[in-house]
């Protein structure tokens, strides 16, 4: 597989500087508001423009994108703006008419990359084509669906790759449309380190209200850039009318990020930090010691249930452990949520050496 292209060789040098801004409705409705849309975000400095024409939606009979035609508003934009352009396409018939009409970005929905079938007809369309593509985080949070995705473009010769974290749908209601689940994209970042990450506040938030929050949160773990959705009516907007912004709230909320730098070159600075880092590896392996010994009385009592035969699940214990390492937790200023995530995977793993030591012979 060839080696993933730098952002600089698909975007102008002067677009680097974080965060990217991709940004454009939604949907595009029709040729005046896609226009509009576009020329007030260029006022604003934003030279990447997104608008949907074939929006996959949950459900049927909702407004499923204005089709082919909005591919000449597209083209228009970009004519009389200079702006580039990037839609969404979710099968082989959409790639060849984007490709034709000159879409400089594709990207892949959230929807199509939990599709290995569909993501293999695209990249099939894709062959030779070397297009920057964006690849949308799957619904569900399964990384290795994401990571399927974008191997299957990178098999096909396509270097100019992305990936944007969108969120996870999520059964239980949160403030949140779909839960963010940082953890995904940094294990993301970790396996594939060239790959430029992008964050989608939109989706994620559902709700113009989380955008700021949720955008600085991603400049802060140093993804590259961000893909937002801009209207220039969002109320009025034909799809995901609560979390579009107007071109000049979104220039605002830009202007309130705050960015750090993703790399430290002053050595003071990076004397203090690798000092703490330090104290941070201590701390972690101190962790996995006391782990490791909790693991070691565990298999002690293991063989003692298995000598007399008491079943490995003890319910009214394991609630008790649980209550109680929640309030001591709390006392430490640790929230529930966090303390109960911990022991519970503590749990699980203790059981596992308490199995395995039942079923030896
Ligand atoms: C979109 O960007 O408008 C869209 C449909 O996104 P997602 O695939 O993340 O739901
Ligand atoms: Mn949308």
């Amino acid at each position: 597989m060839k080696d993933i292209a730098p952002l600089s060789t698909w975007i102008n040098s002067s677009d680097l500087k974080r965060p990217i801004v991709i940004a454009g409705p939604c949907s595009a409705e029709t040729s005046e508001q896609v226009m509009q849309a576009a020329v007030q975000l260029k006022s604003h400095g934003i030279n990447i423009f997104r608008a949907g024409i074939w929006k996959p939606r949950t459900r049927p009979n909702g407004f499923e994108g204005v089709g082919e035609k909005g591919l000449a508003w597209l083209q228009e934009v970009k004519q009389k703006t200079g702006m580039m352009t990037a839609t969404e396409v979710a099968n082989a018939k959409h790639v060849e008419l984007a490709l034709a009409a000159g879409i400089d970005i594709l990207w892949i929905g959230a929807r199509t990359t939990v599709n290995p079938f569909a993501v293999q007809e695209i990249a099939d369309a894709l062959q030779y084509k070397n297009v920057p593509v964006m690849v949308k985080n799957p619904m569900n949070p399964d990384l290795n669906l994401w990571v399927g995705a974008l191997e299957r473009l990178r098999n096909v010769g396509i270097t100019k790759l992305l990936a944007i974290h969108r969120g996870f749908s999520n059964y239980q209601k949160t403030k949140y449309r779909n839960e963010p689940q940082w953890q995904i994209a940094i294990e993301l970042k970790r396996r594939i380190p060239n790959l430029p990450i992008f964050c989608d506040p939109s989706h994620i938030c559902g709700n113009r209200r989380y955008i700021q929050d949720v955008s600085q949160t991603s400049m802060d773990l140093n993804y590259h850039g961000l893909l937002i959705e801009a209207h220039p009516n969002p109320k009025e907007a034909w799809s995901d009318a609560q979390q579009q912004l107007t071109p000049n709230n979104l220039s605002k909320m830009l202007d309130n990020l705050v960015i750090r730098d993703a790399e430290v070159n002053n050595k003071n600075i990076l004397d203090t930090l690798g000092e703490l880092r330090a104290m941070i590896d201590l701390c972690d392996n101190q962790l996995l010691d006391l782990i490791e010994k909790r693991m070691t009385v565990v298999e002690k009592i293991g063989e003692y249930k298995k000598t007399n035969n008491i079943a490995v699940l003890q319910n009214k214990r394991w609630s008790n452990i649980l209550r109680r390492i929640i309030k001591k937790g709390k006392a430490k200023g640790l929230s529930e949520d966090v303390v109960s995530t911990i022991f519970k995977a503590i749990h699980i793993e203790s059981i596992n050496h308490q199995t395995k030591i039942m079923n030896e012979d």
